[in-house]
C-alpha cells in the first residue's frame, strides 16, 4: 500500500509492527564503548563503539532514507554533510560546479578549502557552464536566500552525460517538498537543522545516496573524520519528523498569504516565493516540487527600514536559520552574504495565517511611518 506524506512521516524509521511493551520511538542510547564479548571480541552486527555504531542514529537514518528514497548517512551538521560530499568525492585536479547564489558557507568552503580543485560558480537559474571535465555538480534548489530554482532532471542528465556526479542541497524543500534522487541526482544533501526537524532546537545534517557504494564512501569518511551526530540530537530529530507534513502545510499556506501581501506593498522592491504564479521560478517549481516551502525573500529600501520592521513585529523573531515553528527573519547582509542591505529572508512559522498577515501588515505600516 502506498501511504501519503503524513502517514510516511509518522511511520518513518519505526519498527513495524510495534512490539508489545516497547515505546513507539525508543529513547536515545547513550554509549561510547559497548560491552564486548570478553573472549570473542568484536562481532559483526554487534555494536562496539559510538563513533560508528548507534541504534538511535540508525533509526533516524532509516527514517530519512525512507523519505528521501535512498540510503542515508547522518552528520553532525549540514556543513559537515556538505563538506563530506566535497572532500570525500573530489581530488586535486578535479573540477566542481557550485551554486553562485546558494548557501554562502558551502560556496566559501568549496572556494577556500579544496586545494587543487577547480571551482566553477553557476547561478541556480543558469546559465550553466559545460560539464565536460567536471567531476561533481552541486545544486541548491530553491537556492538560499534568493529562491531561484533549477531543473534537477535536465541538469542531472547533462552532468551524467559528461560523467559527473550530481548532489542537490535539499535543505529548504525537505524530502516532502522535493525528491532529488527520483529526479536523477546521485546525492541529496541537507541541513536537518531547518524545516526537516523544525523546532529550532538542534543542529544536524545528512546525505542520502541512491548507490550503496557512494553511501559507503561517505560512511567511511564520517567514521574517519568523526562528524557523527550525538544520540540525543538523532532521537530529537526522529521525534520531530512525525509532524513534518503538518508543519510544512501551514508554513506554505502562511508563505502564500505573506508573499501576496508583500507583492502589493509599494516599499517592497522584490518578492520571491516560487509558489506565486508571477515568480520567475514558478514554472519549474510547480513541475518539480511536491510543495513550496514557507520561505519568502523580499527587499525593503534600507537596513533602517528592516530594523523598524523587525522591532515592531510581535510574531517575527530576528534569527538566522529557518524552517522552525516560529516565524523568523534574517537580514542576510549582516552575515557578509553578498545581498542588498534591505534583503530579508522571512521564514513563515506555523502561527495562524490571519495573525501572521495582520502582524506583518502592522509592522510594515509602522516601518513605513518611521521611514517617512
Ligand atoms: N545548506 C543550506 C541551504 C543551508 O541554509 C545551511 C545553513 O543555513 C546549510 C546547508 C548548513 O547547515 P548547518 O547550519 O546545519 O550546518
Amino acid at each position: 500500500m502506498t501511504f501519503g506524506d503524513s502517514t510516511r512521516s509518522v511511520r518513518a524509521g519505526s519498527a513495524s509492527p510495534g512490539q508489545p511493551g516497547q515505546p513507539f520511538l525508543p529513547g536515545p542510547v547513550f554509549a561510547a564503548p559497548y560491552h564486548l564479548d570478553p573472549v570473542a571480541g568484536p562481532q559483526p552486527g554487534v555494536d562496539g563503539y559510538g563513533r560508528t555504531d548507534n541504534p538511535t542514529l540508525r533509526a533516524l537514518e532509516s527514517a530519512i532514507g525512507d523519505l528521501e528514497g535512498g540510503e542515508c548517512v547522518a552528520f553532525s551538521s549540514g556543513m559537515a554533510a556538505v563538506s563530506a560530499v566535497l572532500l570525500a568525492l573530489l581530488r586535486p585536479g578535479d573540477t566542481v560546479v557550485v551554486p553562485a547564489d546558494g548557501y554562502f558557507l558551502a560556496r566559501a568552503f568549496a572556494q577556500e578549502s579544496l586545494p587543487g580543485v577547480r571551482v566553477l560558480l553557476a547561478p541556480t537559474a543558469g546559465p550553466y557552464p559545460s560539464f565536460d571535465g567536471v567531476q561533481l555538480v552541486l545544486l541548491e534548489t530553491p537556492a538560499n536566500p534568493g529562491l531561484d530554482v533549477c531543473d534537477i532532471a535536465s541538469l542531472a542528465a547533462q552532468a551524467h552525460e559528461a560523467g559527473a556526479l550530481v548532489a542537490v542541497d535539499n535543505t529548504t524543500p525537505t524530502p516532502l517538498g522535493q525528491r532529488p534522487l527520483e529526479l536523477g541526482a546521485d546525492l541529496s544533501v541537507a541541513s536537518a537543522s531547518k524545516a526537516l526537524t523544525g523546532h529550532s532546537d538542534l543542529v544536524l545534517g545528512y546525505v542520502c545516496a541512491t548507490s550503496s557504494e557512494l553511501a559507503g564512501r561517505l560512511r567511511t569518511w564520517r567514521a574517519r573524520t568523526g562528524g557523527v551526530p550525538g544520540p540525543f540530537e538523532a532521537w530529537l530529530a526522529h521525534r520531530s519528523l512525525g509532524t513534518l507534513d503538518l508543519r510544512l502545510r501551514r508554513q506554505s499556506e502562511n508563505a502564500a498569504a505573506v508573499a501576496e501581501l508583500l507583492a502589493g506593498r509599494p516599499e517592497v522592491s522584490s518578492v520571491r516565493w516560487p509558489g506565486r504564479p508571477a515568480d520567475p521560478a514558478y514554472r519549474i517549481a510547480s513541475r518539480q516540487m511536491r510543495r513550496i516551502p514557507g520561505i519568502v525573500t523580499f527587499t525593503l529600501p534600507s537596513k533602517a527600514h528592516v530594523d523598524a520592521f523587525l522591532t515592531t513585529s510581535e510574531l517575527i523573531a530576528a534569527a538566522t536559520s529557518f524552517g522552525g515553528l516560529h516565524s523568523s527573519a534574517d537580514r542576510r547582509a549582516q552575515w557578509g552574504d553578498d545581498a542588498p542591505e534591505g534583503l530579508v529572508r522571512l521564514s513563515c512559522g506555523i502561527e495562524d495565517t490571519q495573525d501572521l498577515v495582520a502582524d506583518v501588515t502592522a509592522a510594515l505600516d509602522a516601518a513605513a511611518r518611521t521611514a517617512a
